[in-house]
């Protein structure tokens, strides 16, 4: 075992769940697409950069961070890389739609509304074999796999964490994104959220009154369970710093600062 400094990533192809009906032939279709595309993409992967393992419509990578290299290079190699995977993805689902065509089949059908969404967290990571197959494992590990599960709402876009960006930004215009927030349950995690190459994020919304009033609740909300849970003994045995009074209104500022 050993526990190494890691950029991971995770690809994940979206847009069939919504639709896919439970038919042998279009589930059989389908699987076969999602394994294209995510070969398309797999093939354009280049050391450091690794494939893990495959994991239901997504694909688990990783970069080891050697110790002779330079952290911020190899966070932007992986970033790199990870951005050319759009326009490949994007080739390979043209000429998929173009190849199943005459397929009636929902799967073959819906081609063209798939979508890929890549996530990129760096982070330490314990690396185990487990009946000779590289597993990871670790916190940062688990963050990564949470961030599938976020507030974005786009078809398309890297998500990153805070590092990945900065490590980038120097080379990049100033509105290459923006800075972006996720409440899980560690904490408020600080991310980047970029489009795709060549395209623009649609901007975001404008603050309404109905906006703020939500935001409020959801604070008030939190405040009163948080005050809720102090009564109860459950979290006596984490430091105070963690769940103190004190950490909670600081997120709760971040998150407003934020939404
Ligand atoms: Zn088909």
């Amino acid at each position: 075992m050993a526990l190494l400094p890691t950029v991971m990533v995770l690809v994940d192809i979206s847009g069939y769940t919504r639709f896919i009906t439970y038919r042998t032939i279009s589930l059989i279709h389908a699987e076969q697409i999602i394994t294209e595309l995510l070969e398309s993409v797999l093939d354009q992967a280049e050391f450091p950069l690794q494939l893990n393992k495959l994991e239901g419509d997504a694909a688990f990578l990783f970069a080891v961070v050697p110790p002779e290299a330079e952290r911020t290079a190899v966070l932007r190699d992986v970033l790199a890389q990870v951005e050319a995977f759009f326009a490949v993805f994007a080739r390979r689902r043209e000429q998929l739609g173009h190849d199943v065509e005459r397929c009636r089949c929902d799967a073959c059908q819906g081609v063209l509304d798939l979508r890929l969404k890549a996530f990129i967290h760096p982070g330490e990571v314990l690396f185990k074999q487990v009946h000779g197959l590289e597993e990871l494992a670790g916190e940062d590990v688990i963050l990564l796999h949470r961030l599938l599960k976020n507030r974005v709402g786009l078809d398309e876009y890297i998500l990153m964490s805070k590092e990945v960006a900065t490590a980038a930004l120097c080379d990049r215009r100033a509105d290459w994104g923006r800075p972006h927030h996720e409440s899980y349950d560690v904490g408020t995690v600080t991310l980047h959220l970029a489009p795709p190459p060549g395209t623009m994020l649609p901007p975001l919304p404008p603050s309404t009154f109905l906006s703020r009033l939500r935001l409020r609740l959801r604070f008030m909300t939190r405040l009163l369970r948080k005050l809720w849970s102090r009564r109860r003994p459950n979290y006596r045995h984490l430091p105070a710093a963690e769940v103190s009074f004190g950490s909670f209104v600081a997120e709760a500022k971040e998150m407003h600062r934020h939404p």
